[in-house]
């Protein structure tokens, strides 16, 4: 009988939710001899989430923030620490190299958990324009937000733009929300339900505006407007961009690992032998919903970051090998409302709001792709979301979704 070896030292690159999530995974294994995690920022893990909600609002200092860590001697924290390059010609003994030059040789393997970062637009070395994605980027955010701009411009309306709105106005601040898109939140819920969305946004008096683009960031040191593509301005003397995001990729090039939209796996999330990825990085194909992609959602960072790090030890035969397949969940919280998605809405052909409606700000919107449901977007329906995260485990017919939702609905009017 072949006695598994011993698994050692593992390097986990980014020091965030993923990979505290692998960290916590390795060292329930005894195998596992040593574990170094290398993070580029200067803090310790933190949660996100709360950024652009309790931190912005002010109700949270941003140290609450943090996350607990694992207390075992087995890992090395080496925060403020760079991976500059990966090279896995030797599939026994991937090496990374950092950005001070050093080498370290991880026959354990590697999981990537780089993350991602914000797009930006040319004018955001401008001060006064903010990206929302670091603790670093929050603090700066909000100590803008204290000296009381104001006009505070937030170019985009997805989740960050939509939840940065929702705190400034809570500060009484005046805002303006920019989408390129007909509605907020169109491309990924369709019209009806991004509307209804940001509905409540229009309500409180964020001056929403659609099928708007932005031409250009002006000012002298400090932003002072923003041009739009239809040749009028606005002024701004705080700019939030909420673009989306770009997984960080860049120090792979040259590794032998694929990367295009995110560091490309197979269903196991495995890279190439050894190496595996976990989070806002990974692309994978997942196997429920037949689609290879990534998810930038907290859930999956830490299912991921789980599932990466058994894959890891797989490689060493502790365990075996399993396809990562999951529902994705996200949630927004914008006021006192709070919106669910669960499944994939990915190129979804037709939106239908089956439980509540939008007028009443208490709806489950059901999404369809060819003749099945995919996802489910609650607003305010938290039970209900739970119920189609669970359906949604198993493929589901559309019209058995919607026969459902229609008896659910009969027995709620008797
Ligand atoms: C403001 C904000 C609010 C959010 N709110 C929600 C929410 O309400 N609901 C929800 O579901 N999701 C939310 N998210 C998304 C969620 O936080 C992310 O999906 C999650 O943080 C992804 O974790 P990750 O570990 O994969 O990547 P990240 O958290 O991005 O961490 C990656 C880390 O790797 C580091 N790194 C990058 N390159 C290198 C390198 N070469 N060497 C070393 N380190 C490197 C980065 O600096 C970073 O610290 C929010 C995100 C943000 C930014």
């Amino acid at each position: 009988m072949t006695v598994p070896a011993a698994v050692g030292p593992i390097a986990v690159v980014g020091a965030s939710l993923a990979g505290l999530t692998a960290v916590q995974t390795l060292v329930e294994s005894d195998a596992v001899t040593h574990v170094t995690v290398f993070g580029s920022e200067p803090h310790l893990p933190y949660d996100r989430p709360p950024l652009s909600k309790e931190v912005l609002k002010g109700a949270w200092p941003a140290e609450r923030c943090a996350l607990e860590l694992v207390d075992d001697d087995r890992v090395i924290w080496r925060v403020g620490t760079e991976a500059a390059g990966l090279d896995t010609t030797d599939p026994s003994v991937p090496r990374i190299r950092l950005r001070d030059g050093a080498v370290h040789d991880v026959p354990g393997g590697v999981v990537i958990a780089t993350g991602a970062s914000p797009r930006t637009l040319a004018g955001a070395e401008l001060a006064g324009v903010h990206v929302l994605r670091s603790l670093d980027d929050a603090v700066g955010l909000r100590a803008d937000l204290d000296r009381r701009p104001s006009h505070v411009v937030i170019v985009g309306g997805g989740f960050i733009g939509a939840e940065v709105a929702a705190a400034c106005v809570q500060r009484d601040l005046r805002v303006t929300l920019l989408e390129i898109q007909d509605a907020p939140f169109e491309r990924v819920l369709g019209a009806e339900v991004g509307e209804a969305v940001i509905a409540e946004h229009r309500r409180r008096g964020v001056d929403v505006r659609t099928r708007t683009a932005v031409a250009a960031l002006c000012g002298t040191d400090r932003v002072e407007r923003v041009e739009l593509a239809d040749g009028t301005s606005l002024p701004a003397d705080v700019v939030v961009l909420g673009l989306g995001v770009t997984p960080n990729v860049a120090w792979l090039e040259d590794s032998g690992i694929t990367v295009g939209d995110g560091v490309e796996c197979d269903a196991t999330l495995l890279a190439a032998p050894r190496v595996v990825a976990a989070g806002d990085v990974a692309r994978w194909p997942n196997p429920r919903f037949g689609e290879f992609r990534r998810i930038e959602h907290w859930d999956n960072a830490i299912r991921q970051g789980r599932h990466a790090a058994l894959r890891l030890l797989a490689e060493h035969g502790h365990g075996t090998a399993e396809p990562y397949a999951t529902v994705p969940w996200v949630w927004s919280d914008q006021y006192e409302n709070k919106l669910q998605v669960v499944g994939s809405t990915l190129g979804f052909e037709e939106a239908v709001i089956a439980h509540g409606s939008a007028d009443e700000q208490r709806f489950v919107a059901l999404y369809r792709r060819g003749r099945h449901l995919v996802a489910a977007a609650g607003f305010n329906r938290a039970k209900l979301v739970t119920r189609y995260r669970r359906m949604l485990v198993e493929p589901v017919l559309w019209t058995d979704a919607l026969a459902e939702a229609q008896r659910a609905a009969a027995r709620t009017a008797v």
